[in-house]
């Protein structure tokens, strides 16, 4: 979806996709959530667009219902995943060849984004990837106190304590035994 800087209006502007006008979102859902993804037409958006002059704020949160896999206990599990954006856009430098020092921006604020943009035009489904990507938990747990499974006998230590003495199970290279029959 292609917005025009100069049509974003000086009390912003809020962008919800909808299906089946809003292709490009739902397009964006699948190249980012892969098969995770349980139902591209469920994931949900709202992008604010704020203007001050040549530069303009995208913030908002983007929700996906995901088919994930357990990184502790390897069951199978849903969850809605929300990712937060907050991305700062400015124009793209005319590249003439020459060094502008004041064109230069520092990026050291980890919590700041700049992303660029060309011809006056914002292309959201390339600006909002990136924030997406990077926003991605990077290890899913099907509840915050998983126990996961035992190291030793396999057994999903959320359903019920396996019989694996425990002296063994705390020790990091009881996996290697089992690993090395
Ligand atoms: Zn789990
Ligand atoms: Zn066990």
């Amino acid at each position: 979806m292609k917005v025009h800087v100069y049509d974003i209006p000086e009390i912003g502007v809020e962008i919800e996709p909808q299906h089946p006008q809003d292709e490009w979102f739902y397009e964006l859902m699948s190249e980012v959530f892969g098969s995770e993804l349980r139902q591209a037409t469920e994931a949900t958006a709202l992008i604010r667009l704020d203007r001050t002059e040549k530069n303009v704020t995208l913030s908002g949160q983007v929700t996906a219902p995901l088919q994930l896999t357990c990184d502790r206990c390897l069951e199978p599990f849903q969850e809605a995943c929300t990712i937060e954006m907050l991305e700062y856009l400015i124009p793209a430098v005319q590249n003439d060849g020459r060094h502008h020092e004041e064109d230069e921006i520092m990026l050291d604020e980890a919590d700041l984004a700049f992303s660029t943009y060309s011809d006056q035009t914002l292309d959201l489904k390339e600006l909002i990837r990136e924030p997406l990507v990077l926003g991605l938990p990077l290890r899913h747990f099907c509840q915050d106190d998983c126990q996961g499974l035992c190291v030793q006998c396999g057994s999903n230590l959320n359903h019920s304590a396996c019989q694996c003495k425990p002296d063994d199970s705390a020790n990091p290279f009881a996996v290697l035994k089992t690993l090395k029959k």
